[in-house]
């Protein structure tokens, strides 16, 4: 039985390997020699060559579904020449192209998986290298920490044992240090106007070390706001305090808690000294004459959600009101109140006045208040109520922002 040609080609493949005369040493004579195609043979080569290149050329590389369609087209040509039909060169050349379709992919395969090969390695060295920097980063900032750590220790007063944040620093002729506050207190207890140095009890003299004074205002100190642990660049310290979540600040309402900044809203919640949108307010009989009124603090919200608190007082027959936020300085100058006075019965609006909010701080007073309004103004509009014998008005803000 015949060789199918795919046989004899694989054969070839190992004869070739073994050394054996490549196919034109064939075609040029020697044919007939054992294993190799005869003359007949070469013919049926010759006309499907790129078959055969093809098969020569990926070998066992190619799939089974290569193999088979490569069998099929030898199987059509050859019956075609059994047929007598010529093949035609456009059949054979788009066979042709198909070949070099076929190769050009598996060379780009090839070059991809290459190329994914280098990527993958890339990024496994950046990997290390971005970790080896991280790891040095680490180690630097904890050594910087330690320094810090030491310099604080250095210059800590052993007074009052705090960082100072101010200089100048005084110091005694052996260089111990103290805080200027401190040193201030020491002279005015001192005996005949001699400070001693609280290190070492020599008289402290005038000096100043102004090493001590670069070291502070070089480093980062300790927010000293309880709970706030934020450790800040000297240049940033006051700043940072004017903002911080943990800056003291006064109850909005009348009760003269102290808290911290962040626990104002918990606390407005609960605080008797304050209530939640406006009411009507009211004046006794009694109260209409000389006495001093607090009305609680109406906490509201801008279109923003920012907290404010409406404060109304009245002493020596004078009303102040006040919009408190719950914010700082900064936030305040973009915002912009407008305080409405009217007739809780007629609904008639008969003062109104616009002013900056103040920012929340350490203390409410009514004084400062940024409105001020006679009783006999307001006693010439407000409601008196038949029924309760009581004089009755309302206070009414919002809060916007100032268009530039
Ligand atoms: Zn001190
Ligand atoms: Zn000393
Ligand atoms: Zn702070
Ligand atoms: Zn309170």
């Amino acid at each position: 039985m015949e060789e199918s040609l795919l046989e004899r080609v694989m054969k070839r493949k190992v004869e070739e390997e073994a050394g054996v005369t490549k196919v034109a040493r064939v075609m040029e004579g020697e044919a007939g020699v054992t294993g190799l195609p005869t003359e007949g043979e070469l013919k049926d080569r010759l006309l499907i060559e790129g078959v055969e290149n093809a098969i020569s050329r990926y070998g066992v590389k190619m799939s089974v579904d290569d193999i088979e369609e490569v069998k099929s087209k030898e199987m059509e040509l050859k019956d075609r020449e059994e047929t007598g039909e010529k093949v035609e060169n456009d059949a054979e050349y788009k066979y042709r192209s198909l070949e070099i379709k076929l190769q050009r992919s598996e060379d780009e395969k090839e070059q991809m998986k290459h190329e994914l090969k280098k990527v993958t390695q890339n990024m496994q060295k950046y990997e290390n290298q971005s970790k080896k920097i991280q790891e040095k980063n680490t180690l630097e900032m904890e050594n910087y920490k330690k320094v810090v750590v030491k310099l604080q220790e250095k210059i800590e007063c052993p007074v009052c044992l705090e960082v100072p944040r101010e200089g100048p620093m005084p110091c005694c002729p052996v260089g111990h240090l103290t805080c200027s506050p401190c040193l201030e207190r020491l002279g005015t207890q001192a005996r005949q106007g001699r400070v001693e140095c609280p290190t070492c009890r020599e008289p402290m003299g005038e000096g100043r070390s102004s090493l001590a004074r670069i070291v502070i205002e070089n480093m980062a100190h300790q927010c000293s706001f309880e709970g706030c642990e934020e450790m800040v660049h000297y240049n940033d310290y006051g700043q940072h305090q004017a903002v911080c979540r943990f800056r003291r600040v006064v109850c909005p309402g009348d009760c003269d808690l102290l808290m911290a900044f962040c626990e104002v809203k918990k606390h407005a919640a609960t605080c008797q000294e304050v209530s939640r949108g406006f009411g009507v307010k009211t004046l006794t009989q009694e109260e209409k004459q000389d006495t001093d009124v607090k009305w609680v603090s109406e906490m509201f919200s801008d279109v923003n959600g920012a907290t404010f608190f409406l404060q109304t007082n009245k002493e020596d027959n004078i009303f102040s009101m006040d919009v408190v936020m719950l914010g700082s300085k900064d936030e305040c100058k973009e915002l912009s109140a407008e305080v409405s006075i009217a007739n809780p019965d007629t609904k008639n609006v008969f003062h109104r006045t616009t002013f900056s909010p103040r920012p929340i701080s350490v203390s409410n007073n009514p004084r400062d208040s940024s409105l001020v309004v006679r009783q006999s103004t307001i006693a010439r509009y407000w409601n008196y109520n038949q029924k309760t014998k009581n004089y009755e008005f309302t206070v009414t803000a919002k809060v916007h922002r100032v268009t530039a």
